[in-house]
């Protein structure tokens, strides 16, 4: 048979086969060759016995999921001020990732209308991309069309403290909220809490109870990979006079033409550019 590990807590696996839970463990094998079936895996099962892992579509280290559909990268509207620095920072560590951004905005209710309209006027330049939701606690209609994005997907939640990630999760299932509540409570206790990773049912989907991006670490970028964690620049670039265009001080560059031509955000340039030199002074070792 096959399932989908949804949690992973003292070496035993909990898999998920149509309605059934089953507790299981991996043959001998795997522990061998360093390469330990973990949440988000799909795998085949003989009893409880987990006998092979398919390929993954992509692989986080902390926390540790396989096969992540999408992240919800949350930046709240205020409290903290909405940073569009912050964005692109958690924009390109998903999309380095090979993960699907969906761009959610909570906290709409604290700022006026017309600071809203302007937010919605500079995050439009990010639609043709990205999916961006505005939210409200004030108004949990709001969160509906998020909810239809979970079904049939593994999704994590990314953004810096404060985002509004436990109102979101109250939101979609109270239980939940409770749950990530108790868990960061417990790690802040200390070193003798297991480390525990678990997928949530949610709207017909699953929601990893740890958040998925809560660094900001680019270690693992190459400087010359960052422009393809650029959808909008990597559309550009077939008309860049170089193939492999970093976009910066080349000539016949189709991302500053843009730029130059007010068809791209500045701040956008401007966070690639910070980016690029964050990672140009990395020290690999
Ligand atoms: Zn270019």
């Amino acid at each position: 048979m096959e399932g989908r590990i949804i949690k992973l807590t003292g070496g035993l696996y909990s898999v998920q086969v149509g309605d059934q839970r089953i507790e299981a463990r991996p043959r001998g094998l795997f522990r061998h060759h360093n390469q330990a079936p973990k949440v988000g895996d799909l795998v085949t099962l003989e009893g409880s016995t987990i006998m092979e892992v398919k390929p993954r579509h992509n692989d986080l280290h902390r926390p540790s999921i396989a096969n992540v559909d999408q992240a919800l990268l949350l930046n709240a509207a205020a409290k903290p001020e909405f940073s569009f620095n912050l964005l692109d920072r958690f924009l390109t560590l998903i999309e380095s990732h090979d993960i699907k951004a969906v761009i959610v905005v909570p906290k709409i209710d604290l700022i006026d209308a017309q600071a809203l309209a302007k937010l919605k006027q500079d995050l439009a330049y990010y639609e043709p991309y990205y999916d961006v939701y505005y939210v409200s606690t004030k108004d949990a209609s709001t969160f509906n069309s998020i909810r239809q994005t979970l079904s049939g997907k593994i999704s994590v939640l990314a953004g810096q403290t404060g985002a509004g990630k436990s109102s979101l999760l109250n939101v979609l299932d109270p239980k939940l909220n409770l749950q990530t509540g108790e868990i960061s409570k417990a790690l802040g206790r200390g070193r003798h809490t297991t480390r525990h990773t678990e997928l949530w049912p949610v709207d017909g989907g699953w929601l990893a109870d740890t958040p998925g991006f809560s660094k900001l670490t680019f270690d693992h970028i190459e400087k010359y990979t960052l422009p393809h964690c650029f959808p909008d620049f990597v559309a550009l670039s077939s008309q860049c006079k170089f193939r492999e265009c970093q976009h910066l001080k080349e000539p016949g560059c189709a991302v500053k033409k843009a730029l130059e031509e007010g068809k791209l955000l500045p701040s956008r340039y401007q966070n690639y550019q910070l980016l690029y030199q964050e990672l140009k002074d990395v020290k690999r070792y």
